[in-house]
């Protein structure tokens, strides 16, 4: 019998979101001009407890736009975390950077953050975090390396819009942080991304270099190249009004996830990460969980097995320090990073999109279970 494939992600779009869009198709406001964009950016920065963003066509574009315009350059350390998307280790390498990677901790897949004052040199410029998977990483230990040497602290956030760390919303802890708003976030507008910051020189360069450098007196003269990496009144309408929901979206992570946990916590060498630690709440931007190899064997293997029954998954983030990209590059040290390589090889997220019924997650839940238990006895 064919099993109905539940997808990993499907985003909800509401009545209202339609409305919303609809609204700024018919006043005709769609460029980057439209000051819905400016409206968007206000709401969505001061939710993230800054003054200011800039919002740019997706989260990648944000993290290397911040970069370049903190002329990150040849001969610069940046500390980041292994386990993390390809996004941000590009524009480092690109820029000539070189990037000095940190393992996770084994129990919250976050970059340790007790590991990154050993690596801090003379070069060390920026510190980027990531808030993995919906758990805010430990921010003080970072915050308090980073003013002792002087250092940029950079948070990526797009895992952990709305989220919060010792109380105080995520994306305002350090010089900037970065979101995107792709179709698998909290809230989406389809593509796009932001860059938020409390810097008012810093926000005013990031302007001028995502507007082609338009000069305000002589704006077809440019004294520096910029780019166009403007965000369309289209996407801005859709984000305003997705993020009028997003308390509601971040319980329904929640929510979900506690059904997985329900179904497979309690089988032995199945792990999730904490609902809660010392400093955050998890929303479990991705349902994610490792596997036990001497009871299950390699994620791959369960991924295949579920792909057969017809439940969808992910694979975990390849570890950045042994991208073949970064095998090739100049800049390339050798590493060993155990926990992030662990992670690649043990886990695996399952479906959690926000447009899912609890119905759907029930059923791969249940199907997961089945397979799980048919191995682990
Ligand atoms: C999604 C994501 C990005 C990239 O955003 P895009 O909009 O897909 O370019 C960057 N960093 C993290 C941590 C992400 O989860």
């Amino acid at each position: 019998m064919e099993l109905e494939t539940i997808p990993v992600n499907r985003p909800r779009i509401t009545e209202s979101d339609i409305e919303a869009v609809t609204r700024v198709l018919k006043e005709g406001w769609i460029s980057g001009d439209s000051p819905e964009v400016e409206r968007f950016e206000e709401e969505f920065s001061s939710l993230h407890n800054c003054r200011f963003g800039v919002a740019v066509p997706n989260g990648t574009i944000a993290l290397d736009l911040l970069f370049s315009v903190l002329e990150i350059g040849p001969g610069d350390e940046v500390i980041l975390p292994s386990f993390a998307i390809i996004s941000c280790l590009s524009q480092v390498l690109r820029l000539g950077a070189t990037p000095v990677f940190v393992d996770s901790e084994p129990l919250t897949w976050n970059m340790d953050a007790s590991q990154v004052r050993q690596h801090v040199t003379e070069k060390t410029k920026a510190i980027l975090v990531v808030h993995t998977y919906g758990l805010p990483a430990d921010m003080d230990p970072l915050i308090e390396v980073a003013s002792e040497f002087g250092l940029m602290l950079i948070e990526d956030s797009a895992e952990s819009h709305g989220l919060a760390y010792k109380g105080v919303t995520c994306g305002g802890f350090g010089l900037a942080s970065t979101f995107s708003f792709y179709a698998n976030k909290n809230v989406t507008t389809g593509e796009g991304g932001m860059i938020c910051t409390r810097n008012e020189e810093l926000f005013h360069r990031l302007r001028y270099f995502r507007n082609l450098t338009f000069d305000a007196t002589n704006r077809f003269v440019h004294s520096e190249l910029g780019w166009n990496y403007r965000f369309t009144g289209i996407q801005a309408a859709l984000g305003r009004s997705q993020l009028k929901r997003l308390g509601e979206m971040v319980l329904y992570r929640r929510r979900i996830s506690e059904i997985y946990q329900g179904f497979l916590e309690e089988l032995p060498g199945v792990k999730f990460a904490p609902s809660i630690t010392q400093y955050a709440e998890n929303d479990y931007w991705v349902s994610g969980l490792t596997i036990d190899k001497s009871l299950y064997g390699s994620a791959q293997g369960l991924r295949s097995a579920l792909g057969d029954v017809g439940v969808a998954t992910r694979p975990f983030f390849y570890p950045l320090h042994r991208q073949p990209a970064y095998m090739k590059s100049p800049v390339y040290r050798e590493r060993h990073l155990p926990v992030a390589d662990w992670l690649y090889d043990q886990g695996l997220y399952l479906p959690n999109g926000l447009g899912l019924e609890l119905t759907e997650v029930e059923e791969a839940a249940r199907r997961t279970r089945k397979i799980l238990i048919g191995w682990g006895t």
